[in-house]
């Protein structure tokens, strides 16, 4: 492979070195492929706040900005929108709300097509063209798809997209169609969808896009590289994010041990990872020491973290060890009145990533984030991924029993009739 540097894979469970030159699938024994290549030792910060100025299009990625931190590809290769640069924000009524002054909400869902997932996208499409793939696929619960639509419509790359049947939003499944994806909907959950991905990408010679993909994930690490760059590398107490197929909690440790080997922090955040009450196998092994772990069927109205079986789940694991990361539950309704406050704050985000802000709420109240820490909840991605959650919370049966309900009214066209309804604030 043509490449701009070294690196390799390695099994991730007996330590077997894996071509990097194809789809990097699962090691014979099972193992996941992990990413090796020279990290920095020591880095000066300046370099990044002088990218962040730049016009060269790789310097004002949100990703390749901190490239030292991922693999060397050759940079011709490279599929960029840009991604990334995606704000902070506090909010005084979610601050209140959750009982955390020092709150920052950090929006993934500004990056190109809505969610997080671009920054993994944008990485191993480009090793995907790098190795000469000719087709891309992955399976996924909605925003993966719409993602590796977009960056394999933009590599030139055909690409085949496997959902769970019925169980996505309309607004992902209109993403994938419009950028041109082939859709091909499988019978049963996400799990057979992942299972099917799997089996196929073998014979049929498909590159994997899914988070098995370790370019993936080393694309993730810049959510972290980049908060901490904004934060001018002064570390919050606290990172907290929704978890589903654990690819973010895996990358996010690995962000951390790796900025601070490379000097760039002192001190390491704790991570909290905040799962669905009905989706949370991740949870169950934490409060069982990691002793064992067992997948389980998932519902949640999150269906971005409806996932019983996660892929990364060991590598997740060494996330909450290394980074002494707790794990939460938060039920259905805690998900959808979190997200109404977010929404309604006018920062908005999809039910998934109203795990997070709902986990914050909790954790302040069992005392283990304490009200003066400084904690940062990341928003996976963006209200309009999810508008049937949305009407269904304001107009649907149960709305009158739910706090922040917005119901729009219809009247007569009179001024009178407009007075009626509009009394408490005209
Ligand atoms: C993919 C996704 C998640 C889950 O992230 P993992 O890294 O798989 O745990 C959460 N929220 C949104 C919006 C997502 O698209
Ligand atoms: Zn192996």
């Amino acid at each position: 492979m043509a490449s701009s540097g070294s690196m390799h894979l390695v099994c991730d469970a007996c330590g077997r070195v894996l071509p990097a030159d194809r789809s990097p699938g699962r090691c014979s024994c099972g193992g996941l492929p992990e990413l090796v290549f020279a990290l920095p030792e020591s880095i000066d910060p300046a370099v990044y706040d002088r990218r962040r100025g730049g016009l060269d299009p790789l310097d004002r990625s949100g990703v390749w900005r901190y490239r030292e931190f991922l693999p060397p590809l050759p940079p011709d290769q490279i599929v960029t929108r840009p991604e990334g640069n995606t704000n902070l924000y506090s909010a005084a009524a979610l601050s209140t709300w959750t009982g955390c002054p020092h709150l920052l909400l950090k929006h993934e869902g500004e990056n190109p097509t809505g969610s997080f997932k671009d920054r993994g996208m944008t990485v191993a499409t480009s090793h995907a063209r790098a190795v000469g793939a000719r087709v891309v696929a992955c399976a996924s619960t909605g925003n993966t798809s719409a993602s590796v639509a977009a960056y394999a419509a933009m590599a030139g790359l055909p690409a085949v997209v496997f959902l769970p049947e019925g169980k996505i939003s309309a607004a992902k499944l209109g993403q994938a169609i419009a950028y041109g994806a082939r859709i091909v909907q499988v019978r049963g959950d996400f799990d057979s969808a992942m299972r099917l991905v799997q089996e196929a990408s073998q014979e049929l010679g498909l590159y994997l896009l899914n988070s098995i993909n370790p370019f993936r994930l080393a694309g993730q690490k810049t959510i972290v590289i980049e908060l901490l760059h904004q934060l001018c590398w002064e570390p919050p107490d606290w990172i907290v994010l929704p978890g589903g197929n654990l690819g973010n909690t895996a990358a996010f440790g690995t962000a951390i041990v790796e900025l601070e080997a490379a000097g760039l922090i002192r001190r390491r955040p704790r991570l909290a990872v905040i799962q669905a009450e009905g989706a949370s196998p991740f949870y169950r092994a934490y409060r069982n020491g990691f002793a064992s772990f067992s997948p389980e069927p998932a519902e949640t109205v999150a269906s971005a973290i409806r996932i019983g079986n996660p892929v990364s789940y060991d590598r997740a694991r060494r996330s909450i060890l290394e980074t002494d990361g707790v794990v939460e539950i938060v039920t259905d309704d805690e998900i959808l009145e979190a997200k109404a406050r977010v929404d309604r704050s006018g920062i908005g985000c999809e039910p998934a990533s109203a795990a997070s802000v709902a986990g914050v709420r909790k954790l302040v109240r069992s005392g283990v984030i304490m009200p003066g820490q400084r904690v940062v909840a990341l928003l996976t991605g963006h209200l309009l991924k999810d508008p049937d959650t949305v009407m269904a919370y304001h107009l649907g049966p149960e709305a009158e029993h739910r706090p922040m309900t917005n119901r729009p009214v219809t009247i007569e066209p009179t001024v009178a009739a407009l007075r009626g309804v509009l009394s408490d604030v005209a």
